[in-house]
């Protein structure tokens, strides 16, 4: 080695020695020692470390408690690491303006306004102030302009907006789809879920429902009422009663030994329900018709169908996907409808419903989040029924022929079929499908039945 390498080694080594001795392991640096931060901004206390000599930043205790983080002022703040303590100051201010969105908002006359209902997001009103501009008197039906002033400590915006003022309001909201019920023993049952309101002049009324004597876990009849109020504080109220029925589920979801077709027919009546009714009498068989309401030149073929023997099921009132599933209340009510009709045919009112779409259709989606899920528990606890499919004809989906049709209806190997044809004007091909699968299935041993009590129940995987 060189005398000239060894004295620069040498010299390394002092300068590396003097540098350790300058900076002692385990001690905190701090780059910043009056920082300060605005009031909005996320405070990150581990920011004013540079970096820790011998350690990670992640193991410094830091003790903000003694930071009001709401006010503005000059706060200490502690660092502890390894038992070194070190306090520093840090300031808290507020100097940027607030920047809270106001809206329009629409008032009945005589209604009390404040600024702050204007304001669209939500705030801290420790901190932010708002008032109106000038003392408005909002004591004319019409749009009233108004500005907002809304101040943090000293900074202040002015906004604008505007009052609609409609005139005074004095009718009570209403109350729909209120009606006497029957549901089942220790369900689970939503009863606000077959109930809306709507008002006059208020877009949303608040509903609430005292059910306080309703026992769900005792067989009885119970008083239930529900309560409306629009903003102008107009009330009305409405009771109805709660059956509480023993928790007896309807139907098998088990199949049986016994070789079962369950022809179902939904949409009619229709201009070929006599037809059909015709075609199961040459081949002495019952059948299923979930109903609807949208032909009344021929309801009267609903009661001709319960007479010959058949089920009659409910399926939906409108069948308009956009409206059924658009609220839960909407289909409630809707039910109720198709509900009325039946009851004026045959004197009495069905357990056995069929979901337009069934219960696993998609299209519901547009319309109602998750609303599937819902009807499917809602339908039950209420003490209904409701039935899917395990074979279709696929006669819903366009023009088949009548070849492609009997090929479909006449897959199904399972004991117990539930076997989905439509019952709706221009389906001509279903008609002519019908016998051929009739008779296959006869020669395999099948007999055809209605649904009743204690039939096989069907339900697809719910998709919304
Ligand atoms: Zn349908």
């Amino acid at each position: 080695m060189s005398k000239y390498k060894l004295i620069s080694i040498i010299i390394i080594l002092i300068i590396t020695l003097i540098t350790l001795s300058i900076h002692p392991t385990n001690q905190i640096v701090l780059y910043n020692y009056h920082p300060t931060f605005e009031i909005s901004n996320k405070f990150d206390p581990k920011a004013n470390i540079k970096k820790v000599i011998g350690g990670s930043i992640d193991d410094v205790n830091v003790d903000t408690n003694k930071i009001n983080f709401s006010k503005p002022g000059k706060y200490p703040i502690t660092y502890s690491y390894n038992n070194i303590k070190t306090t520093i100051t840090i300031e808290l201010k507020d100097t940027l303006k607030p920047d809270l969105e106001v809206q329009e908002l629409t008032i009945d006359l005589g209604m009390k306004v404040e600024a702050r209902d204007l304001i669209k997001t939500s705030y801290d009103s420790n901190r932010s102030k708002i008032k109106f501009k000038q003392n408005y008197q909002f004591n004319e039906v019409g749009d009233q302009k108004v500005e907002i002033v809304i101040c943090r400590g000293s900074n202040c915006v002015t906004k604008q907006s505007v009052v609609h003022i409609l005139p005074k309001d004095t009718t009570p909201p209403e109350i729909i789809g209120i009606r006497n019920l029957s549901v089942l023993k220790d369900s689970d049952i939503d009863l606000l879920s077959s109930v809306s309101v709507k008002d006059n002049q208020d877009d949303s009324p608040i509903l609430t429902i005292d059910s306080s004597n309703l026992d769900i876990s005792k067989v009885g009849d119970y008083q239930i009422t529900y309560h409306a109020k629009d903003r102008s504080l107009n009330t009305v109220k409405e009771t109805c009663i709660v059956s509480v029925v023993e928790n007896k589920k309807i139907g098998s979801y088990d199949q049986t030994n016994e070789k079962v077709v369950y022809l179902t027919f939904d949409d009619g009546p229709s201009e070929n329900t006599q037809k059909v009714l015709e075609i199961l009498d040459v081949y002495d068989v019952k059948a299923t018709f979930f109903v609807t309401g949208t032909n009344e030149e021929y309801y009267y073929l609903i009661k001709k169908a319960h007479e010959a023997g058949h089920t009659i099921g409910l399926h939906t009132y409108v069948h308009e996907y956009d409206q059924i599933y658009n609220s839960s209340s909407a289909y409630f009510s809707d039910l109720k409808r198709i509900e009325d009709l039946v009851y004026s045919q045959i004197g009495l009112i069905p357990k056995y419903i069929r979901f337009p779409g069934g219960s696993s259709n998609k299209v519901s989606k547009k319309y109602c989040h998750k609303i599937m899920s819902k009807l499917t528990k809602e339908v039950i606890n209420r003490g209904y029924q409701y039935y899917d499919w395990n074979e279709d004809s696929e006669d819903g989906s366009g023009e088949l022929s009548v070849k492609q049709l009997i090929k479909n209806a006449t897959a199904s190997t399972d004991n117990n079929i539930i076997l989905l044809f439509h019952d709706a004007n221009g389906k001509e091909n279903s008609l002519k499908a019908l016998g051929p699968v009739i008779q296959y299935y006869q020669k395999k041993g099948y007999v055809f039945k209605g649904i009743d009590d204690n039939s096989y129940v069907v339900h697809h995987s719910v998709d919304n």
